[in-house]
């Protein structure tokens, strides 16, 4: 079996997986084990024929180790897709598709897909669970109105209004994992059943002094916050919000440094690879890598990876004199 703990670099990685016959072998044997399954029926200990694919004696189909995964017809080395990875996984602040493009010696589309398909598999899971004692917060990306040129403004749109601006509602537990979700709006009704989702009941909350939490206690929870607009930050060294507060500063940071650029439609995935690399951030580059692969041979959402080769209308947010704001591109 493969040990993951040998791949301290991309050279590594490379010198491994020297051949497309490694990387298939490899990718089987961190799928199956020992017994191979077929993806279409579930069958067990299907057999591998001359030709390296295997045959299922249940219902008859022939597949691959790449069949159900995100390498599922690819015209690409798997050698490119590991090393891409690897870099993905080794770098803290992400990488963008240009250096995946300049690094794998593949064209900038390509990197995107690649870039993409692999997001698809950091999704968060419905089942995480927070306890003990809970930060949230929202952020508001895109669109500061001072900024904007006269004919281009919108009215009302300070503060927490949504009009030109797309929330991200998020909670940490302290010392522990993140979750952060793009929500249509930041009102009470949206955000209380998604507390309700992910907090256990009878944990202690910390939020800021917004209306929007004013129903925590009602519904089950310890509500403590500080008053950010009176420029109380900290309370009794106990009472604040700055662990979410750095969980968007790492996001911020990450999306201006690497990304420049982030559509609306894909900022899901954007935050979903956010809160993966938080939330593993304990872990060494080649503990990430192997997450990763294991995650990439046995996931089967392809179909809704493929989607993501329609996208024509890419908006795009720019940090410009600490602002943020929505740039629409056409096809
Ligand atoms: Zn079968």
């Amino acid at each position: 079996m493969i040990d993951f703990s040998n791949f301290k670099s991309v050279i590594s990685v490379v010198k491994h997986f020297n051949n497309e016959d490694v990387c298939k072998q490899t990718l089987a044997e961190v799928r199956w084990g020992d017994d191979v399954v077929c993806p279409h029926c579930g069958q067990h200990h299907c057999v591998k024929r001359a030709d390296g694919r295997y045959r299922c004696n249940h219902c008859k189909h022939n597949f691959s180790c790449l069949t159900g995964t995100i390498f599922e017809n690819t015209k690409l080395p798997l050698q490119k897709w590991f090393i891409a990875m690897y870099l993905i996984s080794s770098h803290k602040k992400g990488v963008s598709s240009c250096q995946i493009m300049r690094d794998c010696e593949v064209c900038q589309k390509t990197a995107w897909f690649i870039l993409h398909k692999i997001r698809g598999l950091y999704g968060q899971s419905d089942a995480v669970s927070l306890k003990g004692k809970v930060e949230m917060d929202e952020m508001y990306l895109g669109g500061r109105e001072a900024n904007k040129h006269e004919s281009k403004k919108t009215e009302g749109t300070q503060g927490r209004s949504t009009k030109t601006k797309t929330p991200i509602f998020g909670m940490v537990e302290r010392g522990g994992n993140v979750v952060a979700m793009k929500v249509d709006n930041t009102q009470g009704a949206t955000l209380m059943p998604i507390v309700g989702q992910f907090v256990e009941s009878g944990a202690t909350t910390y939020t800021d002094e917004a209306n929007i939490y004013h129903n925590l206690t009602k519904n089950g929870y310890e509500h403590l916050f500080v008053n950010h607009s009176k420029r109380e930050y900290v309370r009794a060294n106990d009472i604040h919000t700055n662990g979410i507060e750095g969980f968007w500063a790492h996001f911020k940071r990450v999306v201006f440094s690497t990304y420049h650029c982030v559509s609306k439609d894909y900022l899901p995935r954007y935050i979903d690879e956010q809160v993966y690399r938080w939330n593993t951030r304990k872990w060494n580059a080649s503990q990430r890598f192997e997450d990763m692969f294991n995650k990439a041979a046995k996931s089967f959402g392809y179909a809704d990876v493929l989607s993501l080769s329609s996208v024509v209308d890419v908006v795009a947010w720019r940090d410009k004199h600490n602002s943020y704001y929505w740039i629409a591109k056409t096809a």
